[in-house]
């Protein structure tokens, strides 16, 4: 009872104090300003910083600054035809993809190392957002909106999943399927071992390694469908190329892959 009157209280004397207020100050555009003022002095101590070049972000500018945004090394793979697409070349002889597509070019020590850090090793999966908004957006506007039935995100083993916290290739699929209006699924595929980091193995280490890790968990949601499998980075292909081979083999009437980044082979 006490609580509940001393609550009354205080809203009418906090309504009071505003209603007491210079005009000014009701204004709704004098609302925001403080709001704004507020968010460039919160910016001052903790300054938001490109995910990319770690410069401070400018008011306007989301998650990736604007000259980031224009240096970043985009490889237009989606524009080009599939015979001069040096990534589809990788795959002839492997699997048959319907499109072989990569966003950026996986420099070391550059914007994309660090973006693809952030998003991997830091929780920022507002770099895989970011990025797959932006990449389905050109992808639609390049007239591929239409061609994907469903997203399917790389998948993390269990273990792993539980460790990181999320899957880095997730935001990528989520930022994908709503620039392109397609769905998106973390469990249409399922990692069934726990496999040695790939990053000192050879070709054929990697691909002995993957091959028979992934199974589909529901034949009936793949098969018919073109599905567009994406992961953060491609290095050799092994572990896409094995993705690939489970959902044709589980029915798919067509396989394509994106990745934020690829490596150019040695
Ligand atoms: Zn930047």
């Amino acid at each position: 009872m006490i609580q509940r009157f001393g609550q009354t209280a205080v809203r009418r004397y906090l309504q009071a104090a505003v209603f007491s207020l210079p005009d000014t100050y009701a204004q709704p555009n004098r609302f925001v300003n403080i709001q704004t003022a507020f968010a460039d002095f919160v910016s001052l101590i903790f300054p938001r910083v490109c995910l990319a070049c770690e410069e401070a972000l400018r008011r306007g500018e989301q998650h990736i600054c604007t000259n980031c945004r224009v240096e970043l090394p985009y490889t237009g793979y989606h524009t080009l035809a599939p015979a001069q697409n040096p990534l589809a070349r990788r795959f002839w002889g492997k699997v048959p993809l319907r499109y072989t597509l990569s966003y950026l070019k996986f420099l070391r020590r550059g914007r994309v190392q660090h973006l693809l850090h952030q998003l991997k090793y830091k929780g920022q999966q507002e770099v895989g957002q970011v990025l797959g908004q932006w990449y389905g957006a050109e992808l639609a506007a390049q007239g591929f909106a239409a061609e994907f039935d469903l997203i399917v995100p790389v998948p993390l083993h269990p273990r792993k999943l539980a460790q990181r916290g999320y899957n880095q290739a997730d935001s990528f699929a989520e930022g994908l399927a709503s620039a392109l209006s397609a769905p998106w699924s973390a469990h249409a595929l399922r990692r069934t071992a726990h496999t040695k980091s790939q990053t000192q193995k050879n070709r054929v280490e990697r691909w002995q390694n993957v091959a028979n890790v992934f199974e589909v968990t529901e034949s009936s949601a793949i098969a018919g469908k073109r599905i567009l499998v994406v992961d953060d980075v491609l290095t050799t292909g092994a572990t896409l190329e094995a993705c690939a081979a489970v959902l044709l083999a589980a029915g798919a009437q067509e396989v394509s892959i994106a990745t934020i980044a690829s490596a150019e082979l040695a």
